[in-house]
């Protein structure tokens, strides 16, 4: 079983860089932009997370299921899929193992894979495997819009209906639904997603779904042009403020409840920390040719 590394097709170390956004680095620079400066500009390392780690192999799992015929979408043959994805995982990401360093007896990773097998089996409460086809799974999405900025990611699923070509955008989250009033919060990564495939097809996508397999919930959205059009907008503005905190070298800290899970608190102001200065190649250009979807973060996940 093959994971999908954190590269993007047509990534190119030599190439020119081009100002370009994923959802993922959007979201960092709205949470705290000292954050995505550590992870954007810096590129930091971070330690393997097991709630993100967990999240990758439910995806790897999820996209796998859609291989099997569909009459073998089954619980039982979807949760036998997780250790192979694990050890996929080691392959691609031998880091990952220091998340069990400890673990003596094994104990550990066990009741670990045990977690993953439930999210899986979770999912087969949402959805009927054996009814859906999907076209595309992991599609990588790229798009330029007119001010230069490029958009791109990893978009989960995508259904289209045989009757009338309507498009279902999929995102599979390992985490729990938002709670009342942060829904929109949460669909700013599907509209993203929307945006990029309105502009590669001209079609809008009928519906956004997210899965939130932690909590066994679904969330949907049906978008209109009206939507993308502010959400291009929010992302030039977004990418505005990106390119104003480069130029001037200020990366404010903006602590919240997602400082729990910063891998760069020692590093942070907020928390007693310096940071360290700033390699010289910011000043050429702020840039976002970081994997479009690594899952760094619950939010991720
Ligand atoms: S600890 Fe909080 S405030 Fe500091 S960089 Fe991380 S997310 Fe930002």
């Amino acid at each position: 079983m093959a994971i999908r590394t954190h590269t993007a097709p047509g990534d190119d170390p030599g190439a020119e860089r081009v100002p370009s956004l994923s959802p993922s680095r959007a979201a960092d620079f709205m949470t705290c932009p000292l954050l995505y400066r550590f992870r954007t500009i810096d590129r930091l390392p971070e330690p393997p997370s097991s709630d993100a780690t967990r999240g990758t192999v439910v995806h790897s799992v999820l996209e796998r299921l859609y291989e099997l015929p569909s009459g073998e979408r089954t619980p039982g043959r979807a949760t036998e899929l997780v250790r192979p994805a694990w050890d996929a995982l080691l392959e691609a990401e031998p880091a990952v193992a220091d998340l069990f360093a400890d673990d003596e007896d094994g104990s550990a990773l066990v009741a670990w894979l045990a977690s993953a097998e439930a999210l899986v089996e979770r999912y087969f409460t949402l959805e009927d495997p054996t009814r859906l086809e999907p076209v595309e799974r992991e599609l990588y999405v790229e798009t330029t819009l007119d001010s230069g900025l490029r958009l791109r990611g990893y978009v989960d699923r995508l259904d289209r209906a045989e009757s009338t070509g309507d498009l279902r955008v999929v995102d599979y989250k390992t985490g729990k639904a938002p709670r009342a009033g942060f829904e929109q919060r949460a669909m700013f990564q599907m509209r993203f997603y929307a945006l990029v495939l309105w502009r590669l097809h001209g079609r809008v996508p009928r519906l956004l779904q997210l899965i939130y397999l932690g909590s066994g919930e679904l969330l949907r959205y049906e978008p209109d042009e009206a939507d993308l059009r502010a959400t291009e907008r929010k992302l030039a503005a977004l990418w505005a403020a990106i390119e104003r905190a480069t130029e001037a070298g200020d990366w404010r800290a903006s602590p919240s409840r997602l400082c729990d899970w910063c891998s760069y608190q020692a590093l942070c102001p907020a928390y007693g920390g310096t940071p360290p200065p700033l390699p010289d190649r910011v000043a050429a250009s702020p840039d976002d040719d970081e994997a479009p979807s690594p899952r760094t973060s619950p939010v991720d996940a």
